[in-house]
Protein backbone atom coordinates (compact mmCIF):
# COMPACT_ATOMS: atom_id res chain seq x y z
CA UNK A 1 0.00 0.00 0.00
CA UNK A 2 1.75 3.46 -0.55
CA UNK A 3 1.90 5.26 1.81
CA UNK A 4 -0.82 7.93 3.33
CA UNK A 5 -0.74 11.49 3.18
CA UNK A 6 -0.57 13.00 6.59
CA UNK A 7 -2.80 15.80 7.89
CA UNK A 8 -1.14 17.45 10.78
CA UNK A 9 -3.62 19.55 13.02
CA UNK A 10 -7.51 18.94 12.93
CA UNK A 11 -8.20 22.60 12.75
CA UNK A 12 -10.82 23.78 10.09
CA UNK A 13 -7.67 24.28 7.78
CA UNK A 14 -6.71 20.27 8.25
CA UNK A 15 -10.14 19.26 8.11
CA UNK A 16 -11.01 21.31 4.79
CA UNK A 17 -7.81 19.40 3.64
CA UNK A 18 -8.39 16.52 4.54
CA UNK A 19 -11.98 16.66 2.93
CA UNK A 20 -10.56 17.87 -0.65
CA UNK A 21 -7.83 14.93 -0.31
CA UNK A 22 -10.23 12.21 0.29
CA UNK A 23 -12.16 13.15 -2.54
CA UNK A 24 -9.78 12.93 -4.89
CA UNK A 25 -9.38 9.57 -4.14
CA UNK A 26 -6.17 10.06 -1.58
CA UNK A 27 -5.83 8.00 1.82
CA UNK A 28 -5.36 10.41 4.40
CA UNK A 29 -3.98 10.48 8.23
CA UNK A 30 -5.39 13.66 10.02
CA UNK A 31 -2.88 13.63 13.45
CA UNK A 32 -4.77 16.37 15.97
CA UNK A 33 -3.30 16.69 19.39
CA UNK A 34 -6.51 17.36 21.42
CA UNK A 35 -9.27 14.32 21.86
CA UNK A 36 -11.60 16.33 19.46
CA UNK A 37 -11.42 18.23 16.30
CA UNK A 38 -12.19 22.03 15.21
CA UNK A 39 -9.23 23.85 16.91
CA UNK A 40 -9.58 27.21 17.98
CA UNK A 41 -13.19 26.86 16.41
CA UNK A 42 -14.77 24.35 18.89
CA UNK A 43 -16.37 23.42 22.12
CA UNK A 44 -15.77 22.20 25.58
CA UNK A 45 -17.94 20.33 28.02
CA UNK A 46 -17.81 22.95 31.27
CA UNK A 47 -16.25 20.60 34.12
CA UNK A 48 -18.14 23.02 36.42
CA UNK A 49 -21.69 22.68 34.82
CA UNK A 50 -21.21 19.72 32.95
CA UNK A 51 -22.53 21.95 29.86
CA UNK A 52 -21.12 21.88 26.64
CA UNK A 53 -20.16 25.48 25.48
CA UNK A 54 -18.58 26.77 22.55
CA UNK A 55 -15.10 28.03 23.14
CA UNK A 56 -16.50 31.46 21.84
CA UNK A 57 -19.33 32.52 19.58
CA UNK A 58 -18.03 31.79 15.62
CA UNK A 59 -19.64 34.42 12.97
CA UNK A 60 -19.36 32.96 9.44
CA UNK A 61 -20.68 35.62 6.79
CA UNK A 62 -22.25 34.85 3.25
CA UNK A 63 -19.01 35.67 1.68
CA UNK A 64 -17.40 32.75 3.26
CA UNK A 65 -18.22 30.87 0.43
CA UNK A 66 -15.40 27.90 0.79
CA UNK A 67 -16.67 27.35 4.51
CA UNK A 68 -20.13 27.02 3.29
CA UNK A 69 -18.69 24.30 0.66
CA UNK A 70 -17.25 22.68 3.80
CA UNK A 71 -20.05 22.84 6.20
CA UNK A 72 -21.97 21.90 3.10
CA UNK A 73 -19.64 18.52 2.71
CA UNK A 74 -19.93 17.81 6.10
CA UNK A 75 -23.91 17.61 5.87
CA UNK A 76 -24.50 20.51 8.44
CA UNK A 77 -25.18 23.35 6.11
CA UNK A 78 -28.95 23.14 7.83
CA UNK A 79 -27.40 23.48 11.24
CA UNK A 80 -26.11 27.38 10.16
CA UNK A 81 -28.98 29.94 10.77
CA UNK A 82 -28.73 33.40 8.96
CA UNK A 83 -29.41 36.74 10.23
CA UNK A 84 -30.01 39.84 7.47
CA UNK A 85 -30.55 42.11 10.76
CA UNK A 86 -27.49 43.35 12.54
CA UNK A 87 -28.81 45.00 16.00
CA UNK A 88 -26.95 48.35 17.17
CA UNK A 89 -27.78 49.33 20.95
CA UNK A 90 -28.43 53.05 21.19
CA UNK A 91 -29.93 53.59 24.36
CA UNK A 92 -32.20 54.62 26.07
CA UNK A 93 -33.57 54.41 22.08
CA UNK A 94 -35.04 51.12 20.85
CA UNK A 95 -32.18 48.65 19.51
CA UNK A 96 -30.94 49.87 15.72
CA UNK A 97 -31.67 47.95 12.80
CA UNK A 98 -29.04 47.79 10.23
CA UNK A 99 -29.84 45.30 7.00
CA UNK A 100 -29.48 45.17 3.17
CA UNK A 101 -33.09 46.59 2.00
CA UNK A 102 -34.45 47.08 -1.39
CA UNK A 103 -31.69 49.19 -3.28
CA UNK A 104 -28.81 47.30 -5.18
CA UNK A 105 -25.22 46.97 -4.26
CA UNK A 106 -23.69 48.93 -2.86
CA UNK A 107 -25.99 50.92 -1.76
CA UNK A 108 -28.24 47.77 0.21
CA UNK A 109 -27.23 49.52 3.34
CA UNK A 110 -28.15 52.98 2.40
CA UNK A 111 -31.84 53.32 3.76
CA UNK A 112 -31.54 51.05 7.08
CA UNK A 113 -27.89 53.48 7.61
CA UNK A 114 -30.57 56.98 6.86
CA UNK A 115 -32.99 55.28 9.54
CA UNK A 116 -30.77 54.78 12.13
CA UNK A 117 -30.39 57.32 14.92
CA UNK A 118 -26.78 56.54 16.07
CA UNK A 119 -25.40 59.03 14.01
CA UNK A 120 -26.40 62.08 13.26
CA UNK A 121 -26.47 63.83 9.67
CA UNK A 122 -23.08 64.93 9.40
CA UNK A 123 -21.64 61.76 10.61
CA UNK A 124 -23.49 60.17 8.21
CA UNK A 125 -22.30 62.69 5.57
CA UNK A 126 -18.99 61.40 6.33
CA UNK A 127 -19.11 58.04 6.67
CA UNK A 128 -21.02 57.67 3.38
CA UNK A 129 -17.64 59.67 1.94
CA UNK A 130 -15.46 56.86 3.37
CA UNK A 131 -17.91 54.31 1.54
CA UNK A 132 -17.45 55.79 -1.48
CA UNK A 133 -13.98 56.32 -1.36
CA UNK A 134 -13.87 52.46 -0.56
CA UNK A 135 -16.11 51.84 -3.57
CA UNK A 136 -14.13 53.73 -5.73
CA UNK A 137 -10.56 52.54 -4.60
CA UNK A 138 -11.85 49.25 -5.80
CA UNK A 139 -9.77 46.05 -4.91
CA UNK A 140 -6.57 47.57 -7.24
CA UNK A 141 -6.73 50.52 -5.09
CA UNK A 142 -6.79 48.60 -1.82
CA UNK A 143 -3.48 47.03 -2.49
CA UNK A 144 -1.36 50.54 -2.29
CA UNK A 145 -3.14 50.22 1.29
CA UNK A 146 -1.05 46.57 2.34
CA UNK A 147 0.73 47.99 5.03
CA UNK A 148 -0.56 50.94 6.26
CA UNK A 149 -2.49 51.28 9.22
CA UNK A 150 -6.56 51.65 8.90
CA UNK A 151 -6.74 54.78 10.99
CA UNK A 152 -4.57 56.59 7.97
CA UNK A 153 -7.46 55.96 5.90
CA UNK A 154 -10.07 57.56 8.38
CA UNK A 155 -7.69 60.73 9.09
CA UNK A 156 -7.40 61.01 4.73
CA UNK A 157 -11.34 60.97 4.81
CA UNK A 158 -11.43 63.17 7.49
CA UNK A 159 -13.89 60.56 9.81
CA UNK A 160 -15.44 62.34 12.91
CA UNK A 161 -14.50 60.39 16.18
CA UNK A 162 -17.60 59.43 17.10
CA UNK A 163 -17.99 57.68 13.40
CA UNK A 164 -14.77 55.84 14.22
CA UNK A 165 -15.53 55.05 17.73
CA UNK A 166 -19.49 53.74 17.02
CA UNK A 167 -19.15 52.26 13.39
CA UNK A 168 -15.42 51.24 12.34
CA UNK A 169 -14.44 50.49 15.58
CA UNK A 170 -16.54 48.12 16.21
CA UNK A 171 -16.63 46.70 13.31
CA UNK A 172 -13.27 46.36 12.49
CA UNK A 173 -11.97 45.69 15.63
CA UNK A 174 -14.68 42.22 15.63
CA UNK A 175 -13.74 41.21 12.35
CA UNK A 176 -9.28 41.56 12.24
CA UNK A 177 -9.24 41.12 16.15
CA UNK A 178 -7.47 44.59 15.95
CA UNK A 179 -8.25 47.99 16.54
CA UNK A 180 -8.20 50.40 13.79
CA UNK A 181 -5.13 52.04 14.72
CA UNK A 182 -2.97 48.98 14.18
CA UNK A 183 -5.45 47.24 11.83
CA UNK A 184 -3.57 47.07 8.41
CA UNK A 185 -5.75 48.84 6.07
CA UNK A 186 -5.81 46.15 3.02
CA UNK A 187 -7.42 43.82 5.63
CA UNK A 188 -9.90 46.57 6.91
CA UNK A 189 -11.20 47.86 3.57
CA UNK A 190 -11.15 44.19 2.15
CA UNK A 191 -13.85 43.24 5.29
CA UNK A 192 -16.06 46.81 3.63
CA UNK A 193 -15.24 46.38 -0.02
CA UNK A 194 -15.70 42.75 -0.15
CA UNK A 195 -17.59 41.75 3.43
CA UNK A 196 -20.41 44.71 3.16
CA UNK A 197 -20.37 46.42 -0.43
CA UNK A 198 -20.29 44.54 -3.29
CA UNK A 199 -23.72 42.65 -2.59
CA UNK A 200 -26.56 41.92 -0.51
CA UNK A 201 -25.44 38.30 0.63
CA UNK A 202 -22.13 38.68 1.49
CA UNK A 203 -22.97 40.70 4.83
CA UNK A 204 -25.71 38.44 6.12
CA UNK A 205 -24.57 36.57 9.02
CA UNK A 206 -24.14 32.94 9.73
CA UNK A 207 -24.74 31.65 13.56
CA UNK A 208 -24.35 27.40 14.48
CA UNK A 209 -27.51 26.36 16.14
CA UNK A 210 -25.34 23.47 17.66
CA UNK A 211 -21.92 23.23 19.66
CA UNK A 212 -19.48 23.80 17.47
CA UNK A 213 -17.86 20.32 17.74
CA UNK A 214 -20.44 18.55 16.46
CA UNK A 215 -20.28 20.16 13.01
CA UNK A 216 -17.05 18.08 12.35
CA UNK A 217 -18.71 14.99 13.16
CA UNK A 218 -18.87 13.46 9.64
CA UNK A 219 -15.19 13.88 9.47
CA UNK A 220 -14.11 10.72 11.47
CA UNK A 221 -16.63 8.34 8.87
CA UNK A 222 -15.75 10.22 5.51
CA UNK A 223 -11.53 9.83 6.41
CA UNK A 224 -11.88 6.02 7.61
CA UNK A 225 -14.51 5.08 4.55
CA UNK A 226 -11.77 6.78 2.18
CA UNK A 227 -8.99 3.76 4.14
CA UNK A 228 -7.80 6.53 6.01
CA UNK A 229 -7.33 7.05 9.47
CA UNK A 230 -8.31 10.22 12.34
CA UNK A 231 -5.72 9.94 14.75
CA UNK A 232 -6.97 12.06 17.87
CA UNK A 233 -5.33 12.56 21.57
CA UNK A 234 -1.79 11.74 19.06
CA UNK A 235 1.11 14.95 19.02
CA UNK A 236 3.14 15.40 16.24
CA UNK A 237 6.42 16.14 17.73
CA UNK A 238 8.73 16.19 14.25
CA UNK A 239 8.29 16.65 10.46
CA UNK A 240 11.05 14.16 9.30
CA UNK A 241 13.09 15.48 6.51
CA UNK A 242 15.35 13.87 4.37
CA UNK A 243 17.73 16.82 3.20
CA UNK A 244 14.78 16.60 0.30
CA UNK A 245 11.79 15.35 1.50
CA UNK A 246 9.17 15.35 4.57
CA UNK A 247 9.55 11.33 4.93
CA UNK A 248 6.62 10.93 7.59
CA UNK A 249 5.79 12.55 11.04
CA UNK A 250 7.12 11.78 14.52
CA UNK A 251 4.43 11.47 17.15
CA UNK A 252 3.96 10.50 20.68
CA UNK A 253 2.96 7.44 19.36
CA UNK A 254 5.45 6.45 16.90
CA UNK A 255 6.87 7.58 13.39
CA UNK A 256 3.74 8.07 10.58
CA UNK A 257 5.32 7.44 7.09
CA UNK A 258 3.96 10.09 4.72
CA UNK A 259 4.29 10.35 1.00
CA UNK A 260 3.47 14.29 1.50
CA UNK A 261 2.31 16.24 4.59
CA UNK A 262 0.35 18.86 4.85
CA UNK A 263 0.94 20.95 8.57
CA UNK A 264 -1.95 22.55 9.37
CA UNK A 265 -1.04 23.42 13.23
CA UNK A 266 -0.48 27.90 14.17
CA UNK A 267 2.91 29.06 13.24
CA UNK A 268 4.62 28.69 16.56
CA UNK A 269 3.31 25.22 17.09
CA UNK A 270 5.02 24.31 13.71
CA UNK A 271 8.20 25.90 14.71
CA UNK A 272 8.53 23.26 17.22
CA UNK A 273 8.01 20.23 14.71
CA UNK A 274 10.76 21.77 12.37
CA UNK A 275 14.69 20.99 12.91
CA UNK A 276 16.56 24.23 11.76
CA UNK A 277 17.84 22.18 8.63
CA UNK A 278 14.08 22.10 7.61
CA UNK A 279 13.87 25.35 8.43
CA UNK A 280 16.95 26.56 6.66
CA UNK A 281 16.38 24.62 3.92
CA UNK A 282 12.36 26.00 2.71
CA UNK A 283 12.10 30.06 3.14
CA UNK A 284 8.54 29.61 4.09
CA UNK A 285 9.52 28.50 7.38
CA UNK A 286 11.81 30.99 8.20
CA UNK A 287 9.86 33.76 9.97
CA UNK A 288 7.25 31.65 11.88
CA UNK A 289 8.54 32.93 15.01
CA UNK A 290 7.32 36.02 14.24
CA UNK A 291 4.04 35.63 13.77
CA UNK A 292 2.47 38.03 16.32
CA UNK A 293 -0.98 37.02 17.75
CA UNK A 294 -4.34 38.65 19.65
CA UNK A 295 -6.30 37.48 22.14
CA UNK A 296 -10.12 36.65 22.27
CA UNK A 297 -12.13 37.04 25.51
CA UNK A 298 -15.75 35.06 25.31
CA UNK A 299 -17.78 35.14 28.36
CA UNK A 300 -20.77 32.27 28.90
CA UNK A 301 -23.12 34.28 31.13
CA UNK A 302 -26.17 32.39 32.78
CA UNK A 303 -29.34 34.00 33.82
CA UNK A 304 -32.65 33.05 35.96
CA UNK A 305 -34.52 35.27 33.51
CA UNK A 306 -34.58 37.18 29.83
CA UNK A 307 -31.76 39.53 28.91
CA UNK A 308 -31.90 39.89 25.46
CA UNK A 309 -34.92 40.47 22.70
CA UNK A 310 -32.94 39.96 19.90
CA UNK A 311 -30.90 36.93 18.40
CA UNK A 312 -27.79 39.58 18.76
CA UNK A 313 -26.29 43.25 19.76
CA UNK A 314 -23.66 45.08 18.86
CA UNK A 315 -22.08 47.50 21.82
CA UNK A 316 -21.29 50.18 19.63
CA UNK A 317 -18.27 52.55 21.59
CA UNK A 318 -18.17 49.63 24.30
CA UNK A 319 -15.36 47.56 25.78
CA UNK A 320 -18.10 44.34 25.14
CA UNK A 321 -18.07 44.46 21.56
CA UNK A 322 -20.88 41.71 20.89
CA UNK A 323 -23.55 39.97 22.73
CA UNK A 324 -25.37 37.13 21.49
CA UNK A 325 -28.80 35.01 22.63
CA UNK A 326 -27.36 31.26 22.71
CA UNK A 327 -31.15 30.18 24.21
CA UNK A 328 -31.55 27.98 27.22
CA UNK A 329 -28.77 25.03 28.79
CA UNK A 330 -30.15 21.97 30.03
CA UNK A 331 -31.02 23.36 33.18
CA UNK A 332 -33.26 25.68 31.17
CA UNK A 333 -30.84 29.06 32.46
CA UNK A 334 -30.90 31.96 29.77
CA UNK A 335 -27.55 31.88 28.25
CA UNK A 336 -26.09 34.87 26.98
CA UNK A 337 -22.68 35.09 25.67
CA UNK A 338 -20.44 38.21 25.68
CA UNK A 339 -17.18 38.03 23.04
CA UNK A 340 -14.13 40.99 23.49
CA UNK A 341 -12.16 41.07 20.90
CA UNK A 342 -8.98 42.98 20.60
CA UNK A 343 -8.89 41.48 24.50
CA UNK A 344 -4.91 42.65 25.27
CA UNK A 345 -6.55 44.18 28.71
CA UNK A 346 -8.51 42.01 29.93
CA UNK A 347 -6.61 38.91 29.88
CA UNK A 348 -5.09 39.46 33.33
CA UNK A 349 -8.23 40.00 34.90
CA UNK A 350 -10.00 37.35 37.23
CA UNK A 351 -13.15 36.01 36.29
CA UNK A 352 -14.88 38.41 39.12
CA UNK A 353 -13.89 41.75 37.40
CA UNK A 354 -14.19 40.49 33.99
CA UNK A 355 -17.94 39.71 34.84
CA UNK A 356 -18.06 43.65 36.44
CA UNK A 357 -17.15 44.89 33.47
CA UNK A 358 -19.58 43.15 30.99
CA UNK A 359 -22.41 43.82 33.19
CA UNK A 360 -21.66 47.08 32.88
CA UNK A 361 -21.77 47.42 29.17
CA UNK A 362 -25.07 44.77 29.23
CA UNK A 363 -26.72 47.01 31.90
CA UNK A 364 -25.86 50.34 29.45
CA UNK A 365 -27.13 48.66 26.57
CA UNK A 366 -29.74 47.17 27.86
CA UNK A 367 -31.10 49.27 30.58
CA UNK A 368 -34.38 47.40 31.66
CA UNK A 369 -31.43 44.83 33.48
CA UNK A 370 -30.29 47.25 35.65
CA UNK A 371 -29.98 45.08 38.82
CA UNK A 372 -30.04 41.85 37.38
CA UNK A 373 -27.17 39.73 37.64
CA UNK A 374 -25.64 36.26 36.16
CA UNK A 375 -26.17 33.14 38.23
CA UNK A 376 -22.90 31.63 36.55
CA UNK A 377 -20.57 32.44 34.44
CA UNK A 378 -17.37 30.94 32.55
CA UNK A 379 -15.05 32.98 30.87
CA UNK A 380 -12.74 31.59 28.36
CA UNK A 381 -9.93 33.39 27.20
CA UNK A 382 -8.00 32.84 24.14
CA UNK A 383 -4.62 34.62 24.36
CA UNK A 384 -3.68 33.42 20.74
CA UNK A 385 -6.69 33.50 19.20
CA UNK A 386 -5.46 34.90 16.27
CA UNK A 387 -2.25 36.38 14.32
CA UNK A 388 -2.53 39.81 15.18
CA UNK A 389 -3.70 41.87 11.85
CA UNK A 390 -1.03 44.94 11.76
CA UNK A 391 0.02 46.59 9.01
CA UNK A 392 2.87 44.17 7.65
CA UNK A 393 1.59 41.41 8.81
CA UNK A 394 1.06 39.48 4.91
CA UNK A 395 5.21 40.02 4.49
CA UNK A 396 5.25 37.19 7.74
CA UNK A 397 2.62 34.87 6.18
CA UNK A 398 3.63 31.92 3.92
CA UNK A 399 2.13 30.42 0.69
CA UNK A 400 0.64 27.39 1.58
CA UNK A 401 2.16 25.70 -1.38
CA UNK A 402 6.14 25.13 -2.41
CA UNK A 403 5.91 26.56 -5.91
CA UNK A 404 8.13 29.49 -6.36
CA UNK A 405 9.26 29.81 -3.28
CA UNK A 406 12.64 29.32 -2.32
CA UNK A 407 13.40 26.10 -1.48
CA UNK A 408 9.85 25.14 -1.06
CA UNK A 409 10.19 21.18 -0.25
CA UNK A 410 7.75 19.24 -2.93
CA UNK A 411 5.83 17.53 -0.21
CA UNK A 412 4.93 19.93 2.05
CA UNK A 413 2.31 22.36 2.00
CA UNK A 414 1.18 24.55 4.87
CA UNK A 415 -2.40 25.22 6.24
CA UNK A 416 -3.87 27.54 8.69
CA UNK A 417 -5.77 30.53 9.03
CA UNK A 418 -2.06 32.91 9.66
CA UNK A 419 -0.82 31.39 5.67
CA UNK A 420 -1.32 33.91 2.95
CA UNK A 421 -5.14 34.02 1.33
CA UNK A 422 -5.50 38.02 1.64
CA UNK A 423 -8.45 36.72 4.38
CA UNK A 424 -8.06 37.97 8.02
CA UNK A 425 -7.40 35.26 10.52
CA UNK A 426 -11.24 33.81 9.74
CA UNK A 427 -12.37 30.17 9.39
CA UNK A 428 -12.78 31.22 5.68
CA UNK A 429 -9.02 31.61 5.57
CA UNK A 430 -8.83 28.65 7.44
CA UNK A 431 -10.45 26.44 4.94
CA UNK A 432 -9.08 28.75 1.93
CA UNK A 433 -5.73 27.40 2.88
CA UNK A 434 -6.64 23.96 3.66
CA UNK A 435 -7.94 23.30 -0.03
CA UNK A 436 -5.10 25.37 -1.08
CA UNK A 437 -2.53 23.09 0.51
CA UNK A 438 -4.75 20.27 -0.79
CA UNK A 439 -4.21 21.56 -4.37
CA UNK A 440 -0.88 21.74 -4.14
CA UNK A 441 -0.37 18.26 -3.55
CA UNK A 442 -2.35 16.71 -6.05
CA UNK A 443 -3.70 19.65 -8.45
CA UNK A 444 -7.17 19.56 -8.83
CA UNK A 445 -10.18 21.60 -7.37
CA UNK A 446 -8.60 24.90 -5.35
CA UNK A 447 -10.77 27.26 -3.65
CA UNK A 448 -14.46 28.08 -4.38
CA UNK A 449 -14.90 31.63 -6.37
CA UNK A 450 -15.65 34.77 -4.13
CA UNK A 451 -19.47 35.57 -4.15
CA UNK A 452 -19.56 38.04 -7.38
CA UNK A 453 -20.07 41.97 -6.88
CA UNK A 454 -23.56 42.73 -7.87
CA UNK A 455 -23.43 44.76 -11.63
CA UNK A 456 -23.97 47.83 -10.09
CA UNK A 457 -20.89 47.45 -7.37
CA UNK A 458 -19.00 46.32 -10.59
CA UNK A 459 -19.52 49.00 -12.61
CA UNK A 460 -18.67 51.51 -10.01
CA UNK A 461 -15.37 49.92 -9.23
CA UNK A 462 -15.63 47.24 -6.87
C1 LIG B 1 -12.07 33.16 20.62
C2 LIG B 1 -12.08 33.10 19.12
C3 LIG B 1 -13.13 33.67 18.40
C4 LIG B 1 -13.12 33.60 17.01
N1 LIG B 1 -14.19 34.10 16.31
C5 LIG B 1 -14.24 33.91 14.98
C6 LIG B 1 -15.40 34.27 14.25
O1 LIG B 1 -16.38 34.76 14.79
N2 LIG B 1 -15.40 34.07 12.90
C7 LIG B 1 -14.34 33.50 12.26
O2 LIG B 1 -14.41 33.31 11.04
N3 LIG B 1 -13.21 33.16 12.94
C8 LIG B 1 -13.15 33.34 14.27
N4 LIG B 1 -12.04 32.96 14.96
C9 LIG B 1 -10.88 32.48 14.21
C10 LIG B 1 -11.05 31.01 13.84
O3 LIG B 1 -11.36 30.25 14.97
C11 LIG B 1 -9.73 30.52 13.25
O4 LIG B 1 -9.35 31.37 12.20
C12 LIG B 1 -9.80 29.11 12.72
O5 LIG B 1 -10.53 28.25 13.55
C13 LIG B 1 -8.37 28.62 12.54
O6 LIG B 1 -8.37 27.29 12.07
P1 LIG B 1 -6.98 26.59 11.77
O7 LIG B 1 -7.29 25.21 11.30
O8 LIG B 1 -6.16 27.46 10.91
O9 LIG B 1 -6.19 26.53 13.15
P2 LIG B 1 -6.56 25.82 14.52
O10 LIG B 1 -8.02 25.89 14.76
O11 LIG B 1 -5.67 26.40 15.55
O12 LIG B 1 -6.18 24.29 14.29
C14 LIG B 1 -4.90 23.78 14.50
C15 LIG B 1 -5.04 22.41 15.12
O13 LIG B 1 -3.74 21.82 15.24
C16 LIG B 1 -3.71 21.08 16.45
N5 LIG B 1 -2.30 20.92 16.81
C17 LIG B 1 -1.44 21.86 17.24
N6 LIG B 1 -0.22 21.31 17.44
C18 LIG B 1 -0.33 20.00 17.13
C19 LIG B 1 0.59 18.93 17.13
N7 LIG B 1 1.85 19.08 17.52
N8 LIG B 1 0.13 17.71 16.73
C20 LIG B 1 -1.15 17.53 16.34
N9 LIG B 1 -2.05 18.52 16.33
C21 LIG B 1 -1.64 19.74 16.71
C22 LIG B 1 -4.50 21.96 17.42
O14 LIG B 1 -4.95 21.21 18.53
C23 LIG B 1 -5.64 22.45 16.52
O15 LIG B 1 -6.75 21.58 16.58
C24 LIG B 1 -12.03 33.01 16.35
C25 LIG B 1 -10.98 32.45 17.07
C26 LIG B 1 -11.02 32.47 18.44
C27 LIG B 1 -9.90 31.81 19.19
Amino acid sequence: MTRPIVVVGGGLAGIAASLRLIDAGQRVVLIESRKKLGGRATSFVDPRTSETLDNCQHVLMGSCTNLIDLYERLGVLSSITWHRRIWWANPPRTHEIMEPRRLPAPLHFGLSFMAMQLLDASDKRALARAMWRLIRLGTEGREAWRGRAFSEFLDETRQPQRVRELFFEPVITSACNMPCGRCDAFHAMFVFQAGFLQDAWSPVMGLATVPLASLYDAAHPLLCDAGGALRTGVSALALAFDGDRITGVVTDEGVVDASAVIAAVPPDRLAKLCSQTLRDADCRLARLDEIPFSPILGVHLFFSQPILTTPHLVLPGRATHWLFDKGRDSHGRVHLHAVVSAADEWIDLDEAAITERIMHDIHWALPSTRGIDPVAVRAVKEKRATFACVPGIDALRPKATPDGVRGGIKNLCLAGDWCATNWPATMEGAVRSGYLAAQGLIGGRGVVAGVPPAPLARLLGL
